[in-house]
């Protein structure tokens, strides 16, 4: 299937790891110039330099800053002219309980899941608008819609995240913008795998075993997505190949979702 991303101009925050690094490899392999956004320049030129074959821009800068999207924005149109897509991935898993958590720890959550992706918005897709259309993708979470118990604050900001996708979409369709929300499940990164390692340090379980129970006690699959398997999904979902999704929120979680939706 030809996906026609040659050309395109992607920008993908929280690009240097994980989830991010997997969809610009993904959309670099069918010919789309990449943008990495995140805080740390070192892990960003690491994958930029692993990409070849297409014009790669780096932008470190700290997304929960509200000047951030405006930076980002800028260093996109002095490279490429602008942006044809979008994809608002950053962010972190949280762990607290309501009765204790502080606002900051709210308001930065806020800032990373929804306030990133508004100004991102705003200060990308004009530019998007000139430019004839184009996609915005957000990665949410399978949490937006079925909590984990530990984590209130990441639950209830990707809920706000894939509400946000929900009125964008409404506002962009007319400018040929479509808007979508990707849902992951367990998915095999950096994060999981640092908590395993240290939840089983000295233990009788190895952090492979502590994984797969997770996987087993929720995933009907039985197993982690590793991120390549859901890059693939928003590389589509970014092509012409998608023309007639919007508005919609995927799920991409082996069976996880106890619901319809
Ligand atoms: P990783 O921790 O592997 O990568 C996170 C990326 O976001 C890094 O590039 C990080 O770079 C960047 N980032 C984090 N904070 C900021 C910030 N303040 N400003 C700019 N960039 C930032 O995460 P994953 O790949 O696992 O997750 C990616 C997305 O997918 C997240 O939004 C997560 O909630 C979502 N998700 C993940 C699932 C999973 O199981 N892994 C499941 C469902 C959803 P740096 O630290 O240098 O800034």
């Amino acid at each position: 299937m030809d996906l026609r991303l040659t050309n395109r101009v992607a920008v993908v925050t929280g690009g240097s790891a994980g989830i991010g690094a997997a969809i610009a490899r993904g959309l670099a392999a069918e010919g789309a110039h990449v943008v990495l956004v995140a805080r740390d320049a070192e892990r960003l030129d690491e994958v930029a330099a692993s990409i070849e074959g297409v014009r790669v821009l780096t932008v470190a800068a700290d997304l929960t800053e509200p000047d951030a999207a405006e930076r980002v924005a800028t260093a996109v149109e002095a490279e490429f002219g602008g942006a044809d897509i979008l994809i608002n991935n950053a962010g972190t898993g949280s762990e607290e309980t309501i009765l204790t958590a502080p606002d900051s720890r709210w308001q930065f959550f806020w800032e990373l899941h929804v306030m990133a992706a508004v100004r991102l918005a705003r200060s990308i897709a004009p530019g998007m608008k000139a430019r004839g259309g184009g996609v915005i993708l957000h990665n949410a979470s399978i949490c937006a819609t079925q909590p984990l118990g530990y984590e209130p604050i990441y639950n209830t900001t990707k809920a706000a995240l894939v509400m946000f996708s929900k009125c964008l979409a409404n506002e962009l369709i007319g400018d040929n913008i479509r808007v979508n929300a990707v849902n992951p499940g367990l998915v095999m990164t950096g994060d999981w795998i640092k908590t395993a390692k240290s939840l089983t340090e000295g233990a009788e379980q190895t952090w492979e075993q502590y994984l797969q129970k997770i996987a087993d006690d929720n995933a009907p699959i039985g197993r982690f997505a590793t991120p390549d398997e859901v890059a693939d999904f928003f590389v589509f979902l970014c092509s012409e190949r998608a023309a007639y999704s919007v508005g919609s929120t995927y799920y991409v979680d082996g069976g996880w979702l106890k619901v319809t939706t």
